[in-house]
């Protein structure tokens, strides 16, 4: 086959949501996978609903994903001639033709059709009349009237569509505005677009979409219509069941190739492997995967994902996604080794990168700030001796190597008489104003000398009042 050649045309009429990510996704999977060619469209011909500010929500949702696209951002608000061409090559062969009948004309003609039994439809008064272009003139498709249209589905099989069922749809309005079931077919055509994967919402608009390429004597592409994301309830995800814009998810935490991961497996599966790395992903998306039973989002699932993936991912990679969270709370954390030794040590405990943000906080606070339990249960006079001690023997190792420090903790238990725990506590409090944390040697290492000691001098100059 030629080179794969898929694309995401969004409509920007809003923020990019889950579902229309994983439409997303799916395209560039699948061109990345076939190293074919993935293309970004923007559908903005329905000017009254599209706003600049969706554009750049959508491009700054795929840029969190990490999607990137081999061709566009094209604008179909800036390809009217093109469309202009096509209406012309229509009207030219008799695949199309002028209608004069006014909006409550055919309005009265699908209410008389439906009263009949059968679907709203246009009743073809002006199919062969011949008529010229005119002030309020529509162009209509020549749609056939009898036979079937079938679309061959990838994912759900054949469909089958009775062209009785079917009407002369509009092609271009008589603004000149042409309609977005034609518009999405040119481009198509135009693009050289050969795989079509798509919301299962669109299935309707296919057997339209499918005459027009007939019409044109184009080559159809390989459609596949993937089933909705739900919610819990069984129900079209929406907004009643949470977040449901994709950098919501950025937000609450999430890693983008969790996220993808995630999206991924909600109607896609290879085995009943979970876990799959961007590159995984890349290596092992198929179209025959895809599932035909909709996807049920589950957010305890995906902040497993995600834990999971934190705790994969190399620290330097979690870098540029944790720096936000950690400026947010106002420290000017800095990409480099101290970062990556924070994140190495709390990467196996944190579900999100917010909570990575909160255990990180000790780290980079100039003053400590003690937890008020923690302080009255350790920090008492009893540990004056041997944390003075504990602060002798640290000054006196060049480096901080983990044998150096267990070295240096075993001689002062031994000379206190005392055991680790009673210990560790302390100086945990000490160097992190909590109870609970990464292990005390993971923390002194990453805090260095400098810092340890002094976190040890002022937690003495606490007891001491
Ligand atoms: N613009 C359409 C949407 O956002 C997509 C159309 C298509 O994939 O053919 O739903």
């Amino acid at each position: 086959m030629n080179k794969i050649i898929t694309r995401f045309p969004p409509s920007p009429t809003g923020y990019l949501h889950v579902g229309g990510a994983r439409t997303a996704l799916f395209n560039w999977l699948y061109a990345r996978h076939t190293k074919g060619r993935f293309i970004l469209r923007i559908e903005d011909t329905d000017v009254q609903r599209s706003t600049q500010a969706s554009v750049d929500a959508i491009f700054e949702a795929l840029k969190w994903l990490d999607i990137d696209w081999d061709e566009g951002p094209y604008f179909q608000t800036q390809r009217f001639p093109i469309y202009q061409e096509y209406i012309q090559k229509l009207l030219d062969s008799g695949h199309a033709y002028y209608c004069s009948c006014t909006p409550e004309e055919v309005d009265a003609m699908r209410k008389k059709a439906m009263e009949t039994g059968g679907k709203p439809k246009y009743d073809g008064t002006c199919r062969e009349k011949k008529l010229s272009k005119g002030e309020n003139t529509v162009v209509r498709f020549k749609a056939p009237l009898m036979g079937t249209t079938v679309l061959e589905d990838v994912i759900k099989g054949n469909i089958v569509f009775q062209n009785s069922e079917l009407d002369d749809f509009v092609i271009q309005r008589s603004d000149g505005v042409p309609t977005y079931n034609f518009v999405v077919v040119i481009d198509d055509i135009a693009m050289g677009v050969n795989t079509v994967i798509r919301g299962d919402d669109h299935v309707n608009n296919t057997p339209r979409q499918i005459q027009l390429y007939k019409a044109l004597g184009a080559q159809l592409p390989v459609f596949g219509h993937v089933p909705m994301v739900l919610g819990n309830d069984r129900t079209r995800l929406s907004k009643r069941h949470g977040a449901t814009s994709v950098t919501a998810y950025r937000d609450m935490g999430f890693l983008p190739d969790a996220f993808i991961n995630y999206l991924v497996r909600l109607g896609w599966s290879h085995g009943d492997q979970e876990f799959f790395t961007r590159e995984d992903l890349i290596e092992k998306f198929n179209l025959e995967n895809i599932g035909r039973s909709a996807g049920v989002f589950d957010l305890e699932k995906l902040l497993a994902l995600n834990a999971d993936h934190i705790k994969a991912a190399p620290p330097a990679k979690i870098v540029p996604h944790l720096l936000p969270f950690l400026k947010e709370k106002g420290y000017e954390a800095e990409a480099g080794p101290y970062l990556e030794g924070v994140i190495k040590t709390l990467n196996a405990r944190s579900k999100t990168l917010k909570e990575m943000a909160d255990g990180a906080e000790f780290y980079f606070q100039e003053n400590l700030i003690y937890d008020e339990n923690a302080v009255k249960k350790f920090l008492t006079p009893a540990v004056l001796e041997p944390l003075s001690q504990l602060i002798a023997e640290l000054e006196a190792i060049e480096t901080f190597s983990e044998k150096a420090l267990e070295a240096a903790f075993a001689k002062v238990l031994e000379s206190a008489g005392l055991k680790f725990s009673k210990i560790a506590q302390p100086v945990r409090v000490a160097l992190t104003g909590k109870t609970v944390s990464p292990g005390i040697f993971e923390i002194i290492e990453v805090l260095g000398k400098e810092q340890v000691l002094s976190r040890l001098k002022n937690a003495l100059g606490f007891i001491n009042g």
